[in-house]
């Protein structure tokens, strides 16, 4: 098939999968996990309606975004995010989606304010509690999202997750288990209530129960783009 059917397949899966448990397929965006696509695929899939594409690798995302490749979509960033690299996401990506811990959200909240804006951020939640997982831990989401409400130059959007490989009964349980951490969070940051309204969860094995379960932003590479090359060890 090609990248064109891909994307619309996918949408077409969400839309189901959405009306299934009586959503509004509108509810849900479609993020293209770019990872080592080139400037040209990049440029493909948006003339064929992604409207977002996700980036986790700060190097790659640079260079596409110093050719101009995602122009007419969004940038979210949603790969391991060093703090000396955060000068170079801060301002150039309307999300950082894997925020998981303190440290990392006031490096970002100190570069907004150089830059005097404010960055919108999803806080990271390791949901599987695995050891090799970035993320937070879920008893210390609640701290995380209080710190997060505080800093004056971020905006917190809501919750992201990685969660385990898929085993025999799926991630259901996992993205059922986000969901209610994301209800949770949102009531009781009260005051920030209306901008909560992101979660992110799901990818090519399971994008489609994690609508089912909730998910606003659903994060897909290798059922748009084809399997990727084996992964080279991550250097940043
Ligand atoms: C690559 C990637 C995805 C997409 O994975 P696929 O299995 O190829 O759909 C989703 N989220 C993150 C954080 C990724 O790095």
């Amino acid at each position: 098939m090609s990248l064109e059917e891909n994307i619309q397949k996918v949408k077409e899966n969400i839309a189901a999968a959405a009306r299934e448990v009586g959503r509004d397929p509108a509810e849900i965006t479609l993020v293209a996990a770019t990872k080592v696509q080139s400037d040209e695929t990049i440029r493909a899939a948006i003339a064929a309606g992604v409207t977002i594409c996700g980036e986790n690798r700060v190097q790659e995302m640079t260079a596409h975004l110093d050719a101009d490749a995602y122009a007419g979509a969004e940038v979210h960033f949603i790969g391991h995010l060093q703090t000396n690299k955060v000068k170079n996401v801060v301002g150039r990506v309307e999300l950082i989606e894997s925020v998981g811990s303190e440290h990392l959200l006031e490096a970002i909240d100190k570069q907004a304010a150089k830059l005097g804006i404010v960055q919108d951020v999803l806080l990271e939640v390791n949901v599987g509690d695995e050891e090799s997982k970035s993320g937070v831990a879920v008893d210390e989401l609640e701290a995380l999202a209080r710190r997060a409400c505080e800093l004056p130059n971020i905006r917190l959007r809501g919750l992201m997750a990685i969660p385990p490989v898929a085993g025999e009964d799926g991630n259901r349980g996992f993205f059922r288990e986000m969901h209610q951490l994301f209800v949770d969070i949102k009531r009781k940051m009260a005051h920030n209530e209306n901008d909560i309204n992101c979660l992110s969860m799901g990818m090519s094995g399971d994008y489609m129960d994690a609508v089912r379960e909730g998910a606003t932003l659903v994060r897909v590479g290798t059922a748009l783009f084809g399997a990727r090359p084996p992964m080279r060890p991550a250097a940043e």
